[in-house]
């Protein structure tokens, strides 16, 4: 196994224009790892209550995901309730209940340690730190956080993202946590922390990515059908880590076809409520819509007008 997740096992209660449901799989590592088992096996790192439906974690095992990393304790299971306007861009919070990952300490399997991938999802940053301790020099930690964090442990946060290889943020995270309107502004200032590799997500407007070396500006996929977007951060996040550990490159090419990759995993995550979307396509419908993807952006130089 190559890539590992740490992040939220969670229920979750969503109300979106399209409908409203209780109880559904949820939690960043879920849908990211639902995300990262169409390229390769991944290992979840999380913690359940005594509350989560043993059929969630079928489906995960059904998909050749790795539960050695899950714990379970007596309590509740993370619950997140949110809901979108209509413009669906982002959620808002009605009720975070941490339920036994306020008191979680994860204790890594030891065949975890040596992964050389790894993604630290959505969580409480000092348990993104704690793994980050047990991790026997991975190639490449990447971090993914939430207003959530960024206002009640914003010290803890900063001090994992001094120790990750890369940063994932949506813009409003990135305009929070550094103090800036302006998104460029954002990105360096994260490249500053000492990440190589930041991605600030702007929703249906795509992606910004900086390194030292090149940046890339990505659009997301165009998709009429937007159901209910929560996990679609997640789901990027799934494809852009399981294409670089399928791929064992870190070079600028892969980082662009990553990217690409992660949103159209993330347009596939947005038509139906929970992963439900994700685990009926195939490997062949990622390849098509990556590739008419690939069309709708492509374009060349000019040497003259
Ligand atoms: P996203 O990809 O950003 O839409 O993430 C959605 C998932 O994040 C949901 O399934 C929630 O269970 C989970 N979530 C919500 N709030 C938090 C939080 N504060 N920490 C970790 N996970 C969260």
């Amino acid at each position: 196994m190559d890539l590992i997740v740490v992040g939220t096992v969670a229920l979750d209660d969503i109300r979106t224009p399209f409908g409203d449901e209780k109880n559904l799989p949820g939690g960043s590592a879920t849908h990211f790892s639902i995300a990262a088992s169409h390229l390769v096996q991944v290992g979840i790192v999380g913690v359940i209550g005594e509350d989560l439906p043993e059929a969630h974690l079928n489906l995960l095992s059904e998909r050749n995901i790795d539960l050695a990393g899950i714990e379970k304790q007596q309590g509740k299971s993370f619950h997140w309730k949110g809901f979108y306007e209509y413009d669906m861009n982002s959620a808002h919070t009605l009720d975070t209940q941490l339920g036994v990952l306020a008191t979680f300490d994860p204790k890594l399997p030891a065949a975890y340690r040596s992964v050389p991938y790894v993604f630290l999802a959505n969580s409480d940053p000092d348990i993104q730190m704690r793994v980050l301790d047990q991790l026997d020099r991975p190639k490449f930690t990447f971090l993914d956080s939430m207003n959530f964090w960024i206002s009640s442990k914003k010290g803890s946060l900063e001090k994992v993202i001094r120790r990750v290889n890369g940063v994932v943020f949506n813009e409003e995270e990135a305009r929070q946590f550094c103090n800036t309107p302006n998104l460029i502004t954002a990105g360096n200032r994260l490249l500053d922390l000492g990440p190589s590799f930041v991605i600030i997500k702007k929703g249906e407007h795509g992606s910004l990515l900086f390194s030292r070396d090149f940046s890339f500006a990505a659009v997301a996929y165009p998709t009429e059908k937007i159901i209910d977007p929560t996990g679609a951060g997640d789901s990027f996040a799934g494809g852009f880590m399981s294409y670089i550990a399928r791929h064992d490159r870190l070079d600028e090419d892969v980082f662009r076809e990553a990217v690409n990759f992660g949103s159209v995993m993330a347009s596939f995550m947005v038509e139906d409520f929970s992963y439900r979307k994700l685990v009926s396509i195939t490997t062949m419908d990622l390849l098509e819509r990556y590739n008419r993807l690939y069309q709708y952006i492509h374009f060349e130089p000019l040497d003259a007008l």
